[in-house]
């Protein structure tokens, strides 16, 4: 067990990094990879020397399949006695849902169904149970989770401190063989208690022998023993790299905390697992924990910035693959350009499993890492974060791509940041240009009402990350902007009140995807650490009006509403089957909700049979 009295002993965070200098450890450079909380072009450490072509060889999937349970029906399928809510045109509620082959064939009642030609369907008796369209998870980031699929989770949602996180790692470190690297991922000072930074002392306490290695949950910072340090080659005369530098104690000596890709890069890479590392069978791993979790169809929100083109590798092996139960739709990051246009790639190509559907431009930093782009200074420091994009190039980029006929999502936290992308919107449709397709904000946190009123009159639609509410509310309200500007975070209820399309969104690795999970923050605007506290009442949202952001809006934001959103005939047979009516329970108990059944295209794809 870790000493308590360690924690003492530790510099704090900010003595050791000054928030200007972590500022510019993960400033953007030309050139790198997308800079947002949840892009690091640490994840390309991880598979620095993969081997691709074995990655990507089909027998690896088919090895990888054998053990999903997915049920594929030889007849029509009738689901009776249910409570359907169908989140078509008039919200119509019906009990039965008929499904053949991959579609919709029919919805209503008993009669309705029994009125259909189909003597050999087979009936499910749902007991009441309620349906709804497959979950969408509008906003996440596919191979980083892929990557990090096998890594342990030593996060705030697993261990509430630091020493809990650091035990694990040692239970970790006792099984491990010679040269095993301990890995862990998630590790966030600002939700964990402990000590703010894992130095090489503290990670030498977990081993001497064997590689210790910890990413920050930002994916901006890592920590790492010496063991790590000395496989790495890295010392007391290593240079720094002045936008990703190692952190050094009084003595000029590397202290094992790695900030920025660059130098996170050079210890990880030596990590052997990275080499035999297959995307496509974490990838699929993925899928199966977001139909778990009732997910049908899911966006990346910055292909390309783990591995380049190459990750279309990894997505066409996945389109191939009867256990690609999830539908992926992917936005291309910014931060290839050239490479994607040399690529040839087209807003629009793919199939129904697997199609690029947006361009995806990345404006500011984060809000609780200070980047985010403010309006005014925040809380207790005079500086106001960084535009990742200035403004006058974000509206010549918006153009060009709008021109070149890409949809776009483009990510602003700050106040300041969406001021920015509102202009470079507002100028393009003064062109004639994004008329016809749904125009997103991504995170859209902090919103004034003056955004509001712009966002409704142009017709944008933003997707939100509840989780600043819910994990992060409380820094948020007192260290971050204070109680008048936090109340601005996520405002659903503001939005739904101009009749303004809005998501919610997970950003996984940020937080982990679970629609009902995020249902039940936007409703309750609860906070993790003060729970009895709703941050902006006001904003609390419908239950109805949360599972319509998970369903229909959704599909509409990842331009997959002809096909999937809604429980319509013609439409893919995309379903979820809870245990409850999220309207019926105590809101507290949204997020607890079980799935029993999740159905993509017409097969089972997750049964939840204990239940
Ligand atoms: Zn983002
Ligand atoms: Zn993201």
């Amino acid at each position: 067990m870790f000493r308590e009295n360690e924690k003492e002993v530790i510099p704090e965070f900010h003595e050791l990094a000054k928030p200007a200098h972590a500022l510019k450890a993960h400033a953007p450079k030309h050139g790198d990879t997308a800079p947002c909380t949840c892009c690091s072009p640490a994840f390309s450490a991880l598979v620095h020397d993969a081997n691709w072509d074995e990655m990507t060889d089909p027998v690896a999937w088919r090895k990888a399949g054998e053990s999903r349970d997915v049920f594929t029906p030889a007849s029509t399928v009738i689901f009776a006695n249910a409570k359907v809510i169908t989140m078509d045109d008039n919200s119509s509620e019906v009990s039965c849902i008929a499904i053949k082959g991959d579609r919709i064939l029919a919805v209503g009642d008993r009669e309705d169904m029994d009125a259909l030609d189909e003597p050999d369907a087979e009936i499910i008796d749902c007991e009441g149970r309620t349906i709804l369209p497959g979950f969408i998870e509008p906003h996440f980031h596919f191979l980083p989770c892929s990557t990090m699929e096998a890594v342990e989770n030593i996060g705030p949602f697993r261990f509430e401190t630091v020493h809990g996180a650091l035990d694990r790692l040692l239970e970790l470190a006792e099984s491990a063989g010679p040269d095993e690297w301990i890995m862990g991922r998630q590790f966030d000072p600002s939700l964990q208690e402990g000590p703010d930074l894992l130095t090489r002392q503290l990670l030498d306490q977990v081993s001497t022998s064997n590689p210790v290695f910890v990413y920050n949950a930002s994916m901006h910072f890592a920590y790492c023993n010496s063991k790590a340090l000395e496989i790495a080659g890295v010392t007391k005369d290593t240079p720094d790299n002045p936008n990703s530098p190692y952190f050094r104690d009084d003595n000029g000596e590397p202290n094992g905390v790695l900030a920025g890709g660059i130098a996170i890069a050079s210890v990880a890479k030596h990590n052997p697992a990275g080499k035999t590392l297959d995307l496509v069978a974490n990838s699929l791993e993925v899928v199966k924990r977001a139909n778990s979790l009732g997910i049908t169809l899911f966006t990346d929100q910055a292909t390309g910035m783990t591995r380049g083109v190459r990750e279309l590798d990894v997505y066409n092996t996945l389109a191939e693959s009867p256990e690609m139960t999830a539908r992926l739709r992917y936005s291309l990051s910014y931060g290839i350009q050239e490479k994607w246009d040399n690529y040839g790639i087209s807003c629009g190509d793919g199939n129904e499993v697997v199609r690029c559907t947006s361009w995806k431009i990345v404006s500011d930093g984060s809000n609780q890492g200070f980047s985010g782009l403010q309006r005014e200074p925040y809380l207790y420091r005079d500086d106001k974060g960084l535009p990742y994009v200035e403004p006058d190039v974000l509206k010549d980029m918006v153009i060009d791509r709008a021109e070149k006929g890409w949809a776009l999502a483009i990510h602003a936290n700050g106040d300041q940041a969406i001021d920015n992308v509102l202009d470079a919107y507002e100028q393009a449709f003064d062109r004639g240009l994004l008329t016809n397709t749904p125009c997103r904000i991504e995170h859209c946190s902090i919103l004034h009402d003056d955004h509001i009123d712009r966002i409704a009159k142009m017709g944008l639609s933003p997707s939100f990350l509840i989780g600043h509410v819910y994990y992060w509310g409380q820094a948020m309200r007192d260290k971050v902007f204070g109680h008048a500007k936090a109340c601005l975070l996520d405002r659903t209820a503001a939005c739904e009140e101009k009749g303004i399309r809005w998501t919610l969104h997970s950003d996984e690795p940020v937080t982990e995807m679970g629609p009902l999970r995020c249902v039940e923050n936007a409703v309750t605007r609860k906070m993790w650490k003060e729970p009895d506290t709703i941050l902006a009442p006001e904003e609390c949202i419908s239950v109805e009006s949360a599972l319509r952001s998970i369903t229909r809006d959704a599909a509409w934001q990842c331009h997959s509403d002809h096909e999937v959103g809604t429980i319509e005939p013609g439409k893919f047979a995309d379903l979820v089957v809870l245990e409850a009516d999220p309207r019926a329970v105590d809101p507290d108990e949204i997020g607890n909700i079980q799935v029993l059944e999740t159905w993509m295209g017409g097969r089972r794809v997750f049964s939840n049979q204990s239940s």
